[in-house]
């Protein structure tokens, strides 16, 4: 099973937008074992789109085209495809009406090219968009290469890929299809990861184990072809806990939507902790990442920005004789944040951050020095991290928070 992508639109071939479709279409195809040859991209051109339709037929068993299926004059996607295929366009009265309540809804004036947006292909198989107004469209060809209309917008692409993705295998009968699973990794570099795993790698062939950096986190994507010989779910799944009982402390999800956060509020909710923070170089930014997780009420009440010595004395009522003698970038006034903001808000569990986020250096610490406080596991630990000077602020103040919420998670 061979296919082809067809990215429409002018602004892609202008460099206005990536063409993050033919991305998620690729990846999806390669996941039912169908082989994506070629990806081409034309402008909203009729004349183009039969010349690429033309093409492409003669070299594949399977096109799936976005882009154009809007109602504005530039998407000519269904009509061109439609002459190419020498059928007709059909009017679906069902979407016609959700259309047109649409336009209810919204207080707007109907457009009449808006009807667009209501055909599909005779002959073809309507794919409904539950994002959006334009139907999609699945044409199984008799005569010869079936082809997929998808509509452009990513948000409507997507969910609609993800529901053709059962329809293919059904159409297809395809059996070799690709198990994968993610691992995500924080605090340990990619080619430490690597080099751990090469007795992996090189022994079972099977499962293939690739790795890329993701923000600030190491993910692994584990793949295996199922074909029906062996249980290819089991040998993923033992390769993924061999793995996963290798780096105790640095794997932390098999979850592509779970962060690190997320996590931690988890496990502080499950043991009915409440935390705060005082930051001076992430400056709530670790406050802001809890918060951001759904239910993070429950365990974060409110803390601390103290990024001035003043404040943090005032504030946090750190002595001024610990900063003025050790130092703010310190073990001691790191120790004296966590548990002064913890005392202050009554929470469980106080975290503190203290460093250097550059480009300058601060009392001879240079760039990337960060102390981390963690008070409330009964006792106050602290801990020194000492990123790369190059790194830049946002980098820095970014692990920070990272590393203070994985110093929690442990
Ligand atoms: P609309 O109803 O929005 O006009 P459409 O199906 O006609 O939908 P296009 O007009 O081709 O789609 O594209 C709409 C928008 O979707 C584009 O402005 C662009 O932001 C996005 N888009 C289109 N094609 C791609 C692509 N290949 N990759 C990423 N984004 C895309
Ligand atoms: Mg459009």
């Amino acid at each position: 099973m061979q296919a082809e992508i067809i990215s429409i639109g002018t602004e892609l071939l202008l460099g206005r937008i990536v063409n993050s479709n033919a991305k998620y279409i690729a990846a999806k195809l390669a996941d039912i074992g169908i082989e994506v040859r070629y990806q081409t991209t034309i402008g909203d051109n009729p004349a183009h789109i039969q010349e690429a339709l033309k093409i492409a037929s003669q070299r594949n068993d399977l096109i799936i085209m976005s882009g154009g299926l809007g109602p504005t004059l530039d998407d000519m996607t269904k009509p061109a495809v439609a002459e190419f295929l020498k059928t007709n366009l059909i009017l679906d009265d069902q979407q016609l009406d959700r259309i047109k309540q649409k336009f209810v809804e919204q207080n707007r004036q109907f457009v009449e090219t808006n009807i667009r947006q209501a055909q599909y292909l005779a002959g073809g198989q309507k794919l409904l968009n539950h994002h959006g107004l334009a139907l999609g469209d699945f044409y199984q060809n008799e005569a010869g290469t079936d082809v997929v209309l998808l509509p452009g917008p990513p948000s409507e692409m997507e969910p609609m890929m993800d529901e053709l993705v059962p329809i293919l295998i059904d159409s297809y009968h395809l059996k070799h299809q690709l198990i994968s699973t993610v691992m995500k990794f924080y605090g340990i570099s990619e080619s430490q990861l690597m080099s751990e795993l090469d007795d992996l790698v090189s022994e079972s062939s099977r499962v293939s184990i690739a790795s890329y950096g993701k923000g600030n986190e190491i993910w692994l994507r584990l793949t295996i072809f199922d074909d029906g010989q062996d249980d290819a779910q089991q040998i993923i799944d033992q390769v993924q806990q061999t793995i996963a009982q290798r780096f105790p402390s640095y794997y932390f999800s098999d979850n592509v939507q779970e962060s690190l956060a997320a996590i931690v509020v988890e496990l502080l909710k499950s043991k009915h902790k409440t935390i705060t923070a005082a930051e001076s170089l992430t400056a709530g930014m670790f406050q802001s990442t809890i918060a951001s997780v759904p239910g993070a009420s429950q365990i974060f009440t409110g803390g601390f920005v103290t990024y001035s010595n003043q404040v943090k004395e005032q504030l946090l009522g750190i002595p001024a004789e610990i900063i003025n003698q050790n130092g703010v970038v310190s073990a001691e006034t790191a120790i004296y944040m966590a548990d002064n903001s913890s005392k202050i808000m009554h929470s469980n569990i106080g975290v503190s951050f203290t460093g250097v986020a550059g480009p300058d250096s601060l009392e001879g610490n240079p760039a990337g020095t960060v102390w981390l406080g963690l008070a409330g596991f009964g006792e106050t630990i602290t801990k020194k991290i000492q990123f790369a000077t190059t790194e830049s602020r946002k980098s820095i103040r970014e692990k920070s928070v990272m590393s203070a919420l994985q110093m929690i998670w442990l």
